[in-house]
């Protein structure tokens, strides 16, 4: 069931609506049953810590894994209550999708791969690539991706939104391009001969501010997918192409996946630019801007 929208009290502002789409408590919860249930079945030490962890999570004492469904809607839900607050009252905004050459990783080498530092290079490399003005908010998804059933792997995607100053000019097909250049060139994308099909690596779009609430909810991810690619050839033009199909993850990659996850804090598969996170609480964390925008004139 979906809660009602709070008003909004003094300087709190809460997240006024949430879309209709966004998952209920009972589908987290429902999720996180059945993710215990698998875990217990998978039987190992750390599938049975795993199981036990989630089984105690409650609402007077949450066990803030990173692999709790209901633990991470509640950050979800923080998250976008606080930049909803902390944000600039007036702004223009530019939705991201990357898939980082570096962000293909090979299925059951998970335990392998460091998201704490992967996350932080990724940083960097999208602090060179936006103007010094903008502010980011952006999550990594992670799907399990196939083509024709074959080739599985990881696939660890950038996803977010860059906020400019009023005036920036978002609708500026130029401008946009040169942001798209400077993430190719700082943040590089898989490249073309590694590409499936029509697959679409990098997209740079304005989005209307008006919709950033309850998009920014978004940004962190609240289910994981199979992206299940396949050829196919177009009855127009009887050219050939790739489509997706979204479908669940094979249950042992969900397991892994969940497994990998609990090794890290919620949050940590978040990335800010011109935000800090203050308080470890992933459901009470506060954000700060730590800097104005140039040119908005009705700065909230
Ligand atoms: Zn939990």
């Amino acid at each position: 069931m979906r809660k009602k929208s709070t008003p909004p009290t003094g300087a709190k502002r809460k997240l006024k609506t949430l879309p209709s789409e966004f998952e209920t408590f009972e589908d987290a919860k429902t999720k996180r049953t059945q993710l215990i249930r698998r875990l217990t079945k998978l039987d190992t030490p750390v599938s049975r810590a795993l199981a036990r962890e989630l089984a105690a999570c409650r609402k007077e004492s949450r066990c803030g894994s990173g692999a709790c469904p209901v633990c991470n809607r509640a950050f979800r839900r923080r998250l976008a209550s606080e930049v909803q607050r902390v944000r600039p009252a007036a702004f223009e905004v530019i939705c991201i999708s990357l898939i980082p050459e570096s962000g293909r990783v090979e299925v059951f080498d998970l335990p392998a791969f460091d998201l704490q530092l992967w996350v932080s290079s990724r940083r960097r490399a999208l602090q060179r690539a936006l103007p010094s003005e903008a502010l980011l908010v952006c999550g990594v998804d992670i799907s399990f991706n196939t083509f024709e059933n074959g080739d599985p792997h990881w696939c660890f995607h950038l996803y977010g939104f860059v906020l400019l100053p009023k005036g920036w000019g978002v609708q500026n097909r130029s401008k946009l391009r040169r942001i798209r250049a400077e993430l190719e060139r700082r943040c590089p994308p898989v490249p073309k001969h590694r590409r499936i099909g029509a697959e679409k690596v990098l997209t740079v779009g304005a989005l209307d501010s008006e919709n950033f609430d309850g998009a920014v909810l978004y940004a962190h991810k609240g289910g994981f997918y199979r992206r299940s690619r396949y050829a196919y050839t177009r009855k127009n033009t009887g050219k050939r192409s790739t489509n997706v199909k979204p479908q669940a993850v094979p249950r042992l990659a969900a397991l892994e996946l969940s497994i990998f996850l609990a090794r890290y804090r919620l949050g940590s598969r978040l990335i800010l630019i011109g935000f800090r996170r203050h308080g470890s609480r992933f459901d009470r964390f506060t954000l700060r801007r730590e800097r104005d925008f140039q040119s908005s004139q009705n700065d909230g």
